[in-house]
């Protein structure tokens, strides 16, 4: 149904962009260059974000749409890198990542567009969504109002693993700070003064479940500061703690735990808290045989491509999508070792990601 050698240009094209946030309007140009002749039409949010709705045709013009989503931002900038085609792969020139994460899928979106609309075959309607800033903490599929979009559920390609992928779930996490205060006093001459809260901190954590706490869930005390000199009893101490849980009601329980830990610690060394959430992120869950999952299954038999599940531990725009009612899948892409220098794409993989997206429009 595609056309391979397109499909690798437009992404080498995107590729040789540097997009690393707030710099994605050029991929945003590009893009719109290729979809507007085919009648997408193309709307552009506050934040950059890039909304296209593509009418449907032939007896197919009253089907639902479905949406599809990729981000076009890189994690980190990729200044001058100029991709290399070696051995069925699109490879990173080592100067920095690749860019497959997350440029792959948005090549393949358009791809899958394109193809359909050259071979003039009855369409379903679609959606397209490109986001900005995915990498820094999906701050475009954060900020974006999911009102104008009509489809009813959609679908992110931006999950490791070989193309077939359906991530059932992705984790509820968050990363938060607490401040523990005590009262400083001279440690030689007067500590019974003091309130340390090095000693309020190291209560806390000893009372804390943190590693991998079971199977869904996993903590983590990332840094510790505090103190001022060696001869003061320190009054001031900080944490920042990390948390991701695939079951809400686990990560409900342990961010409770987190803050009794702390709290109970300074009440008995005789200080108090501060609790500052620096960041917090919606996970999301469905059934192996929901509707959203079925849908994705079938668009990959249609495309030839075995189909697996899994969850992913990571976050991504469908933690976004899915936390503002609109239900999203994440599936995998393909790339490999991303965010290295030594990421790739196989192009084989390209060509069969490109495919799914394509059944996953004409699929109703
Ligand atoms: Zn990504």
């Amino acid at each position: 149904m595609i056309n391979p050698d397109r499909l690798l240009e437009t992404f080498l094209s995107i590729l040789r962009i540097n997009s690393y946030y707030p710099q994605e309007d050029p991929v945003m140009e590009i893009l719109a260059n290729l979809l507007e002749p085919v009648g997408v039409e193309l709307s552009y949010d506050e934040h950059r974000n890039m909304l296209g709705y593509w009418p449907g045709s032939g007896t197919l013009v009253n089907e639902e749409p479905i949406l599809l989503c990729g981000h076009t931002d890189t994690v980190i900038p990729t200044e001058g890198m100029d991709p290399i085609v070696r051995d069925g792969a699109v490879h990173s020139d080592g100067s920095s990542v690749l860019g497959a994460d997350d440029k792959a899928a948005v090549a393949a979106i358009v791809e899958a567009v394109l193809a359909i609309a050259e071979q003039d075959i009855a369409h379903p309607p679609a959606e397209v969504l490109f986001t900005v800033g995915e990498d820094v903490g999906h701050i475009g599929s954060r900020a974006f109002d999911v009102s104008p979009v009509r489809s009813k559920m959609a679908f992110i390609p931006d999950a490791d693993g070989p193309v077939g992928g359906i991530m059932l779930a992705a984790p509820w996490a968050e990363t938060s700070r607490v401040v523990f205060h005590g009262r400083a006093a001279h440690a030689g001459m007067e500590p019974e003064n003091g309130r340390s809260a090095i000693a309020m901190a190291s209560r806390a954590i000893g009372a804390m479940n943190l590693g991998r706490v079971d199977d869904e869930t996993t903590s983590n005390i990332g840094t510790i500061a505090g103190g001022e000199a060696a001869n003061v009893v320190p009054p001031r101490a900080e944490l920042v703690w990390n948390t991701r849980s695939l079951s809400r009601k686990k990560y409900e329980s342990i961010s409770n735990n987190f803050l009794d830990c702390c709290q109970q610690a300074a009440d008995a060394l005789g200080g108090r808290i501060e609790f500052e959430p620096i960041r917090t992120i919606q996970g999301f869950r469905f059934e192996p045989e929901s509707p959203i999952v079925r849908r994705a299954e079938s668009a990959m038999k249609a495309a030839g491509v075995d189909s697996w599940q899994s969850v992913t531990c990571g976050g991504s725009d469908g933690n976004e999508l899915n936390a503002k009612g609109l239900p999203t899948i994440v599936i995998s892409v393909g790339y490999l070792d991303i965010h290295t220098n030594e990421e790739s794409m196989p192009i084989d993989e390209l060509n069969r990601l490109a495919e799914v997206c394509a059944a996953l429009i004409l699929d109703k």
